[in-house]
């Protein structure tokens, strides 16, 4: 593991909805060390994407510390910030809403490029540009310079957003569900791509998204933590997550990923929960938060007593109190 990169120390976030303060993320702790692929995996609502913005300094915590390369990001000085804000990027789920319709993709990426003085005059700047978006697979890159975003395909705006990404040479980018806005035939190549930078440029990825599918191909020699209504309730390494997943909500999301082999899938055991309804984060069950629809629900402790997050078997850290 390298140094480590990112560091939450028990990271909180709230937001005021209808008169009442909801816990959007509660008390996560965790470190990304540098050049690592992190997959944070999750329902709709369980903080993973608000974490991500915290991590990119877009969104305040409400209690806690975010560390970069062991700094505060709320206390850093101005040239450290500077450095914390061309060193982190995210690109965003909506290809279409990120990239400026009325801007050729040239302008697009030679814009941070000059802006931030990572090159001067027009021929550096051009030369790469076109280094950028064949990084991306965006080849012949001449072909595209003077093209408008909404002449290319989802796919390829999304490579556009990397390449803008890319532009200031980040350490770390968080792609916030980077992947789900394209076809399916599209997210494998795209998800190579994001490989690659890890690979040959040694960026390290926060990934997020809904699908353990997905976070299990692409973050198979990374981590996986999975988080349920702000919490994180497993952390591990990936091929360990999958292979001997501890949390019981973990359990369930692996049992409905359907398997290559149609045979293995006809006969794979699904774990049904208790319930389908998710809770609201405005009525939060007390104790642990997934007991009203968790399979191995064991009474009065799991109603009453918020499980904490401790080291278990197989590298992970994971948050139920059946787990020794
Ligand atoms: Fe299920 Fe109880 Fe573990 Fe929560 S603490 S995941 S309710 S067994």
């Amino acid at each position: 593991m390298g140094e480590p990169l990112i560091t939450l120390e028990h990271v909180t976030r709230t937001f005021d909805v209808k008169r009442q303060t909801i816990k959007a993320v509660d008390d996560i702790s965790l470190t990304i060390p540098e050049g690592e692929v992190l997959c944070l995996v999750g329902e709709s609502g369980c903080g993973k994407t608000t974490t991500g913005k915290m991590i990119a300094g877009l969104l305040a915590t409400s209690a806690g510390r975010i560390l970069y390369r062991g700094q505060d990001i709320a206390t850093m000085n101005r040239a450290d910030r500077r450095r914390y804000r061309l060193g982190v990027q995210m690109v965003h789920q909506d290809p279409y809403a990120s990239l400026n319709p009325v801007q050729m993709i040239y302008n697009i990426i030679a814009a941070p490029l000059q802006h931030h003085g990572f090159t001067r005059g027009e021929a550096a700047t051009r030369e790469r540009v076109r280094e950028l978006l064949t990084t991306v697979d965006l080849t012949p890159p001449d072909d595209y310079l003077e093209k408008y975003p909404h002449q290319l395909s989802g796919g390829q705006r999304q490579r556009v957003s990397v390449a803008r990404a890319l532009t200031v040479r980040p350490s770390f980018i968080i792609a916030d569900e980077a992947v789900s806005m394209v076809d399916v035939s599209i997210r494998i190549s795209l998800l190579k791509m994001f490989g690659r930078l890890k690979d040959e440029m040694g960026v390290g990825v926060l990934f997020i998204t809904h699908d353990l599918a997905l976070a299990k191909y692409f973050a198979w020699e990374g981590r996986i933590g999975v988080m349920y209504l702000g919490r994180l309730a497993e952390i591990g390494p990936a091929q360990q997550v999958v292979a001997h997943p501890q949390h019981p909500y973990t359990q369930v999301l692996l049992s409905a990923i359907p398997e290559a082999d149609p045979d293995r899938t006809r006969s794979k055991q699904r774990i049904e929960l208790r319930s389908m309804d998710v809770p609201s984060l405005l009525r939060l069950p007390s104790g642990c938060a997934f007991h009203p629809r968790c399979p191995a629900f064991a009474g009065e402790i799991c109603e009453k007593v918020v499980p904490p997050l401790k080291k278990a078997g197989w590298g992970s850290d994971v948050a139920c109190h059946l787990v020794k």
